[in-house]
C-alpha cells in the first residue's frame, strides 16, 4: 500500500479528501480500507480494526448494514438521480419533521456544511442583520464565516482562523467560549441588535465530546429571543447521535433553525436543514434566500437514509447503545487509573472522549490542557492491538448498534495492556 500512499500525496493534497483523515498530527500514515462489517473495519491488507471512527458519526447501525446497503442497491438499478421530486424526498421530510423538535419545514442538501451555510444566510435573510456567534472549539463545516477563530481581548471581532476567508466576513463572527455565559452575556449587551443567529453543537463533538450546562443552553435561548436574533442548533453530529430526533429532543430545547447530516445520510453524503416555517418560506424559490443543489434529495441518498432511519426506527433504540457507550468509556477511565494516568472521559448517547487529563473538560482551553502526546501514545498503541480510535485527540469516538459485548470487552483488555505501556 505504499505505492498507493506515494501517489496519493503527489495527486491529492495531504493524500486525503478531508484533512481529518490524515495522520499528521499523530505520525506515521493511514491505511487504506477495503470494507466494513458490522463494528469492524478491514484494511487493504486484511487487517480488521474494532471500529470507533465510523465514518466519524454517519455509521450508528454499523458498516454495510443489510438494510442500508440493499436499499442503495435497490434504488441504483433504477436509476441515481432524476432532477425531478421524487415520493423518497417527502418520507424523508415527514420522518425528519416528526422526528425533531422545531422543524417544520425542512431542506434536504448534499453535507453538514452545506446544512450550516444554508442555515446562516437564512438566519441573515430573515433577520435582515449580519453578526454570527459560535464558540470556541466547535466546529460547524468549513463555510467562510464559520472559519473564524476569537480575536484577542472579550467580546472582540473574529480573525479567518483559514487563509482565504477574508477579514471582512471573518469580522462578523463572535466567538465565545462554550459553556461561557458571562462572554455570551457580554456580546449579547455589545451586540445585540447586530446578531442575526447564534451557532451552536448543542453538544460539542468537534473538541472531542464536550457537554454543556442547563443554564447555558438556557441562557443562549433567552439572549436570542430577548435580541430577535435565531438559534441555529448544528445537531449534524448529534442528530439520531445522542437520542432519536437529537439533543434538542433529549434536553427539551427551542431552537429555531436546525441542521443535520451524518446519520440521517447512513453513509451517503446528506445533509438538511430546517426550522420555523415562517423562516423556511424564506427559502428560494419560496422567498427571497436563494439556496439550491443539482443533487440534494439525491434517491439513493434518500433511500439509504430512510432505511437507516427506519432501521433505528424510534428511541427504543437508543437506551442499550447508551449503555455500551458508557462501559466502554467508564472501562476506559478506569483502566487507566488502575496505571496511573490521568485520563477522564465526556459521554452521551452514543458519544465519548477519552481525555488524558484528571477531569472531564468544559470547554476548549480544559481540552487543550489534556496531554496530546500521551494520546498520540494511546491511538498508536490501539491501533497495534487492532482498535482504530480518532487519530486526533478533539475528536469523538462512536460506538454502534454493531459493537457489542466482545468488541467492548476486546476494546478493554487491549486498552489495559495499551495503559501498562504509555
Ligand atoms: C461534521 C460536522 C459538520 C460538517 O459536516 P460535513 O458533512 O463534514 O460538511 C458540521 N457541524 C458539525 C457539528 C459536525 O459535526
Amino acid at each position: 500500500m505504499e505505492h498507493y500512499w506515494e501517489k496519493a500525496q503527489q495527486l491529492i493534497p495531504g493524500g486525503v479528501n478531508s484533512p481529518v483523515r490524515s495522520f499528521k498530527g499523530v505520525g506515521g500514515s493511514p491505511f487504506f480500507a477495503r470494507q466494513g462489517e458490522g463494528p469492524y473495519l478491514e484494511d487493504e491488507e486484511g487487517r480488521r480494526y474494532i471500529d470507533y471512527v465510523m465514518s466519524y458519526g454517519p455509521l450508528i447501525l454499523g458498516h454495510a448494514h443489510p438494510a442500508v446497503v440493499n436499499a442503495a442497491s435497490a434504488q441504483a438499478v433504477k436509476g441515481l438521480s432524476y432532477g425531478v421530486p421524487t415520493v423518497l424526498e417527502v418520507e424523508m421530510a415527514e420522518l425528519l419533521t416528526q422526528a425533531v423538535p422545531g422543524l417544520e419545514m425542512v431542506r434536504m442538501v448534499n453535507s453538514g456544511t452545506e446544512a450550516t451555510m444554508s442555515a446562516i444566510r437564512v438566519s441573515r435573510g430573515v433577520t435582515g442583520r449580519s453578526r454570527i456567534v459560535k464558540f470556541a472549539g466547535s466546529y460547524h463545516g468549513h463555510g467562510d464565516s464559520l472559519l473564524v477563530k476569537a480575536g484577542s481581548g472579550a467580546a472582540a471581532m473574529g480573525i479567518p482562523d483559514s487563509q482565504g476567508v477574508p477579514m471582512a466576513l471573518a469580522e462578523l463572527t463572535l466567538t465565545v467560549p462554550y459553556n461561557d455565559i458571562e462572554g455570551l452575556k457580554a456580546v449579547f449587551s455589545r451586540f445585540g441588535h447586530e446578531i442575526a443567529a447564534v451557532i451552536s453543537e448543542p453538544v460539542a463533538g468537534n473538541m472531542g465530546t464536550v457537554l454543556p450546562s442547563e443554564e447555558f443552553l438556557a441562557t443562549i435561548r433567552h439572549l436570542t429571543r430577548q435580541a430577535g436574533a435565531l438559534w441555529i442548533v448544528d445537531e449534524v453530529m448529534t442528530g439520531f447521535r445522542v437520542d432519536w430526533g437529537g439533543a434538542s429532543r433529549l434536553f427539551g430545547l427551542e431552537p429555531d433553525l436546525v441542521c443535520l447530516a451524518k446519520v440521517i445520510g447512513g453513509g451517503m453524503p446528506v445533509g438538511a436543514y430546517g426550522g420555523k416555517r415562517d423562516y423556511m418560506e424564506q427559502v428560494a424559490p419560496l422567498g427571497p434566500v436563494y439556496q439550491a443543489g443539482t443533487l440534494s434529495g439525491n434517491p439513493v441518498a434518500m433511500a439509504v437514509g430512510l432505511a437507516q432511519l427506519r432501521t433505528i426506527g424510534g428511541p427504543q433504540f437508543y437506551p442499550p447503545l447508551v449503555e455500551r457507550t458508557r462501559t466502554l468509556a467508564t472501562g476506559l477511565v478506569e483502566a487507566g487509573k488502575r496505571h496511573g494516568i490521568a485520563v477522564s472521559a465526556n459521554t452521551i448517547g452514543a458519544m465519548f472522549t477519552l481525555f488524558f487529563r484528571e477531569s472531564a473538560p468544559h470547554n476548549f482551553d480544559e481540552v487543550n490542557a489534556s496531554d496530546r502526546a500521551r494520546y498520540t501514545r494511546f491511538f498508536h498503541g490501539m491501533l497495534e492491538e487492532g482498535i482504530f480510535f480518532p487519530p486526533s485527540p478533539f475528536e469523538t469516538a462512536f460506538p454502534s448498534a454493531a459493537h457489542n459485548d466482545e468488541t467492548t470487552q476486546a476494546t478493554l483488555e487491549a486498552a489495559e495492556r495499551v495503559f501498562a505501556r504509555i
